[in-house]
């Protein structure tokens, strides 16, 4: 494969702080040189790409999201509800997703996260009503198909209304299944595509969702093949005053009692926690996904960031699903991060670069992946690039800062692998209007029943 000189970005945003002032050579999907500024590539470059005009970041990486929910955006019967009864409202609709209307939502989901600048994305998808059996399956041959990055959540749900959980039993699956399928999974999929695109994870939907067992029998299975667990967590104080009730413990003590606290569990949101199980996750090295819009959405808090990253957590960041933000713009979802912190810590506390490296190196190390997430040599060629051409930032000065601050929404063009997958804010992978048109049409049904 050739190499390509992306030169003389406006600005570039580097790990540690290197020089690449004039610009990055990628080859064979990696990126192999910094270029300094006033210098030139070392080595002879076969096509070099114009970047004058460009802020060039690493490829955004988005840790937690339900790709099904891009079907129920603005829902009216979950307008303005908090959590459990946004819950209950959405599962009777939810349970009659079909294979067609996931293949939908998983693609358009994947196509306005890659426009909003993101290559890499985990989702968490935990329903699998009769008929979506292989519900992970469709989501890999779409992110194979795209060539996006992606850690695919087999997440699951045991206990029904029937049992005193929240969704109906239709869409729960038993515990042996669930079991056998994540291990089918795993065997099948993790690393095995010599591009690095797919990884599984084990995700119970929450402690709410599942029983005691299948926590625990899905640590082990995810220990017996190294591979993550996910889960939400600490996501509000009725989750608190739940897991009281029905464990006779808060949320963490009760992830810990059934071995989940370790540095290969991520969890998204853990908003509610004290001082000392802040010290616990922090000792453990446990991920946290900060996922700000879904927290105002749902009026659920304030991740601890600042107190988090000092224990030694890992932070990354998610759109979460599209019920609860009702957006998969990541880049946007940086921006909501910033303004959400300033709320918690004072102006200096907080910056615009803090926010800018949960979603990229953050949300790296909460994936346990050091090969995304920053512009390194030997990193792969994972890439957002953006113009400063609208009318938000006429009169920006800082590059960098002026996308946070003014608000970026869209790439210009972005790389995964060394292949362009965006140019001119265009998807080249296919037709966005015939994917819309057919995501509506899967949601009309969806809603319909
Ligand atoms: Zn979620």
């Amino acid at each position: 494969m050739s190499a390509l000189w992306i030169r003389h970005p406006m600005a570039a945003w580097t790990a540690n702080d290197q020089d690449a002032g004039n610009g990055i050579v990628v080859e064979n999907g990696v990126i192999t040189e910094l270029v300094a500024s006033g210098t030139y590539p070392s080595q002879p470059v076969d096509l070099n790409w114009d970047a004058s005009e460009h802020v060039l970041l690493p490829g955004l990486v988005n840790t937690h999201h339900h790709f099904y929910q891009t079907l129920t955006r603005a829902c009216p019967p979950a307008l303005n509800k908090k959590l459990f009864p946004w819950l209950q409202t959405l599962y009777p609709i939810w349970a009659g997703l079909t294979p067609d209307a996931l293949a939908a939502a998983t693609e358009l989901a994947m196509v306005e996260l890659l426009l909003s600048g993101c290559t890499t994305v985990a989702d968490h998808h935990y329903l699998f009503p009769n008929g979506l059996e292989n519900a992970i399956d469709i989501q890999a041959e779409t992110a194979t198909r795209l060539g996006m990055r992606a850690t695919l959540t087999r997440g699951s749900m045991s206990l029904s209304t029937d049992d005193g959980g929240l969704p109906p039993p239709r869409v729960v699956q038993d515990e042996a299944t669930i079991l056998e399928d994540s291990e089918r999974l795993i065997r099948q999929y993790h690393k095995q595509d010599a591009n690095g695109l797919l990884e599984v994870a084990l995700a119970p939907c929450s402690p709410f969702s599942v029983t005691p067992d299948l926590m625990r029998a899905s640590a082990e299975l995810a220990a017996q093949h190294s591979v993550s667990l996910h889960t939400h967590l600490a996501e509000t104080r009725d989750e608190n005053d739940f897991c009281l009730k029905t464990f006779g413990q808060r949320p963490l003590d009760y992830l810990d009692s059934v071995g989940w606290l370790h540095n290969r569990t991520w969890l998204a949101h853990g908003i509610h926690f004290n001082d000392e199980e802040i010290a616990r996750l922090g000792e453990a090295g446990t991920g946290i996904c900060h996922c700000p819009s879904s927290n105002m959405v749902l009026a659920s808090g304030i991740c601890r960031i600042n107190e988090l990253k000092a224990a030694g957590t890992p932070v990354g960041l998610g759109v979460d699903g599209s019920a609860s933000n009702d957006h998969s713009n990541l880049m946007q979802e940086i921006r909501q991060a910033l303004l959400i912190q300033r709320l918690r810590y004072e102006a200096d506390e907080f910056t615009h670069t803090d926010a800018l490296s949960l979603a990229t190196k953050g949300s790296a190390d909460v994936l346990r992946r050091d090969d995304i997430g920053e512009l390194a040599v030997g990193k792969r060629a994972d890439l957002a690039l953006f113009k400063l051409d609208e009318l938000r930032f006429s009169g920006a000065h800082d590059p960098l800062a002026a996308l946070m601050l003014c608000g970026a929404s869209q790439a210009d063009a972005v790389m995964i692998g060394g292949e362009w997958k965006v140019r001119d804010r265009q998807w080249l992978g296919g037709d966005t209007q015939a994917l819309m048109a057919r995501h509506r049409e899967a949601a009309r049904r969806l809603f319909n029943g």
